[in-house]
């Protein structure tokens, strides 16, 4: 008799649905007959301004050694991150891209029958981990799109191993400051893990807006994940790193698969840290992108969330459905992303681009909505 493999799946994978990222381009170019060139994609908050020159030459360079193994320990990045963090190289934990982090922290402390604890429109893939290692994923409401730590704390019982906090969060652009980080962390238990998930972190303006690694020595459950992929515009290339205490460190080391980041990926993630102007730049181009976006809602009398960080989520006018806009969008080769999976059905997020690329987003947008 044929099996049935999906029967023979751990719990937690049988109720598992993968992630679904943006339209890639190839795929609508395909779609539309049309050349790559034509397609604006804003669906992944990418960096629009491409990789830094930097990471390139240093990529080149890194060319001839791929034949061996990379450096498993990832020594070089390691010294670079911990020169500019200010932090020991045994703090830091390397992913292939900061999701892997995701994945190892509830590989480490969740379990069958454990909780995580995360807010209500926050990344999908907190969900998944949780559902990987057969834990419960309670999404507490959020207020104005914002975590509602207060509540989140509330929600943490005897089974919670961990709490996901996103900040900025994303898809809704709502941040915390150092201060409502602190108050929370003092009412979580000490032996409950606390995620701050930080990938956004260099494009944010405000000036009490929390550095996780300042708070890390008042609270040792506290881990912070960052990543190449947003403002150092390495997305292929997945690089991502936790920074904790050293004991947090080895354990999320134990699980992490050796050469998990490989050799490439190190020696542009080393070269994209110390190009401080790409870094500035991406910065600048993002925070006039968002005013221009904001401008362009305004004129469409659209609602937004106001966001800092390099996407924006807005919001259908009534009885206009977001998929059919989104669809619409395609057809005109620009890509958006619909976060009705986030419950957010009536809004559509886009990432800032460059100021041609939101322009011709924006006149899109404008057709569509005429
Ligand atoms: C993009 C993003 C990440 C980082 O993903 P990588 O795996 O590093 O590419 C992590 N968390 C959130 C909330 C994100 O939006």
């Amino acid at each position: 008799m044929a099996v049935d493999f999906e029967k023979l799946a751990v719990t937690g994978v049988q109720s598992l649905r993968p992630y679904q990222p943006g339209k890639p381009i190839e795929e609508l170019a395909r779609e539309l007959g049309l050349d790559e060139k034509d397609i604006v994609k804003l669906a992944s908050n990418e960096n629009p301004l491409g990789p830094s020159p930097k990471a390139l030459a240093a990529i080149d360079a890194a060319m001839p050694e791929i034949t061996l193994y990379p450096d498993g320990y990832g020594f070089d990045l390691k010294k670079a991150l911990s020169d500019k963090l200010g932090v020991g190289m045994d703090q830091i934990t390397l992913g292939n891209g900061s999701s892997d982090i995701l994945d190892f922290i509830a590989r480490v402390f969740a379990n069958d029958g454990d909780n995580i604890v995360v807010s209500q429109h926050s990344f999908a893939i907190y969900g998944i981990v949780a559902k990987m290692v057969g834990a419960e994923c309670i999404a507490v409401p959020a207020v104005n799109f914002g975590h509602d730590l207060d509540a989140m704390a509330a929600a943490i019982n005897d089974n919670t191993r961990i709490v996901f906090i996103t900040n900025p969060n994303n898809p809704t652009g709502t941040w915390l400051t150092a201060a409502e980080i602190r108050t929370f962390m003092q009412k979580v238990p000490d032996d409950v893990l606390v995620l701050l998930d930080e990938a956004y972190f260099e494009y944010v303006q405000e000036a009490d807006y929390a550095d996780g690694i300042e708070l890390l020595p008042e609270f040792p459950n506290l881990v912070v994940a960052r990543t190449f992929s947003k403002a150092y515009g390495l997305a292929a290339l997945r690089v991502g790193y936790a920074v904790s205490s050293p004991q947090l460190a080895d354990l999320l080391n134990r699980v992490r698969p050796p050469f998990n980041v490989n050799s490439l990926a190190l020696a542009a993630a080393e070269a994209a840290l110390s190009d401080h102007e790409y870094v500035a730049s991406s910065i600048a181009v993002n925070n006039s992108g968002l005013q221009q976006m904001v401008a362009g809602f305004d004129k469409l009398g659209l609602d937004y969330i106001p966001s800092v960080g390099n996407f924006i989520a807005f919001k259908m006018p009534v009885s206009v459905d977001a998929m059919q806009v989104y669809q619409q969008l395609l057809a005109k080769g620009v890509i958006v992303r619909p976060i009705a999976n986030y419950e957010m059905a009536d809004y559509l997020r886009v990432s800032v681009g460059t100021e041609a690329q939101n322009a011709t987003f924006i006149e899109a947008l404008t057709q569509v909505l005429s």
